[in-house]
């Protein structure tokens, strides 16, 4: 055990900050050292704190070198074993087989950090979005919850669970925190996954007030048909595809005018491409796997060739192009917006 373990095992963080006169409330709150507040949102656990004002984290002994601004965290135990009397043997010399091994572990370690602070960023951003969900908690009980709440609800615990044990593990052994990441593995994939799925969702549904816009816009004549076809889409978009989303590795994500999607789809479903595709009235993103690419993209554009209609889509391979795009059919005035 070292020195970090040793002062994580034997105090809590709540009696060290106590200890240092900061005050704690019922929920063991309180108020940030490390930026200007008057409520507390510092949540002091037993071994790290993390302040949901600032942002700032860490363990217990990273705790000690901030708030008394040393320089390093060996400094930091040293000033937590004298001040609270643990009496750790500290002066022990490493042994020259201690040296070589550890130098070997300098390159394990620098690997290990890029992938433990990706783990970090990734339960970082999760986090975020849990909590943005957690405000869709409906008003009564009889509301069918907002599915975005249920998954608050399935996910939160686990997340704050393991966000803590990243936190706890922040001065042990490396091998103790590879395990750590080593055992979360799938998780972390898994929220790696869910992040791409809801920033691509937000994409797409940001989409969805040009759509009723341009429902606004059009004949009356048309326009009862166009509100059948807004209705039965669920929440501003439809899914198409001959797959789920979640089956298609290494993602690529095309967008084309909805106008010619229809065409698009049935060639991929001939040709036995698996794609999953989000559609608004106006546009649709086709997901599909990285290696797919050229061939829909080919697919794509041989359909537009053979496109006649009114509204003759543009190819819109990229969110750069799609702006592009936009800017060419208003100068030219053939496309409805
Ligand atoms: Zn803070």
């Amino acid at each position: 055990m070292n020195i970090f373990q040793e002062i994580k095992e034997r105090l809590t963080l709540q009696e060290i900050v106590r200890a240092y006169g900061i005050e704690l409330n019922r929920n063991d709150m309180c108020i940030c050292p490390f930026h200007a507040e008057k409520t507390p949102s510092m949540k002091i656990y037993e071994k790290g704190f993390r302040c949901y004002g600032c942002g700032e984290s860490g363990d217990t002994i990273e705790f000690v070198r901030k708030f008394f601004n040393l320089n390093n965290t060996l400094e930091a135990a040293h000033k937590i074993n004298e001040d609270f009397g643990l009496g750790i043997q500290t002066d022990k010399r490493p042994t020259k087989s201690e040296v070589v091994s550890a130098q070997k572990i300098v390159q394990q370690r620098i690997e290990f950090e890029q992938r433990d602070k990706q783990a970090f960023f990734v339960f970082a951003e999760y986090f975020k979005v849990l909590q943005d969900y957690s405000k869709l908690r409906p008003e009564s009980e009889y509301e069918v919850p907002d599915k975005r709440f249920v998954e608050y609800l399935q996910n939160f615990e686990r997340l704050d669970y393991v966000m803590n044990r990243q936190i706890e593990l922040l001065h042990n052994p490396m091998n103790e925190r590879i395990a750590f990441l080593d055992d979360n593995q799938e998780y972390i994939s898994n929220i790696a996954e869910r992040l791409l799925e809801i920033r691509h969702e937000k994409e797409v549904v940001r989409e969805t007030p040009a759509a009723e816009q341009t429902a606004k816009n059009i004949p009356p004549e048309q326009k009862t048909e166009n509100k059948a076809q807004t209705a039965a889409q669920v929440g501003g978009y439809k899914i198409i595809g001959n797959t789920a989303y979640k089956n298609i590795r290494d993602k690529a994500y095309l967008k084309y005018s909805s106008a010619l999607s229809p065409q698009i789809a049935d060639r991929l479903d001939k040709t036995g491409i698996k794609f999953s595709g989000k559609s608004t009235s106006k546009m649709t993103t086709f997901t599909i796997n990285k290696h797919d690419l050229e061939s829909v993209r080919a697919i794509a554009a041989d359909e537009a060739k053979k496109f006649t209609g009114r509204n003759k889509p543009q190819i819109i391979p990229s969110q750069k192009q799609m702006t592009a795009g936009i800017k060419r059919q208003s100068q030219s005035n053939e496309m409805t917006l």
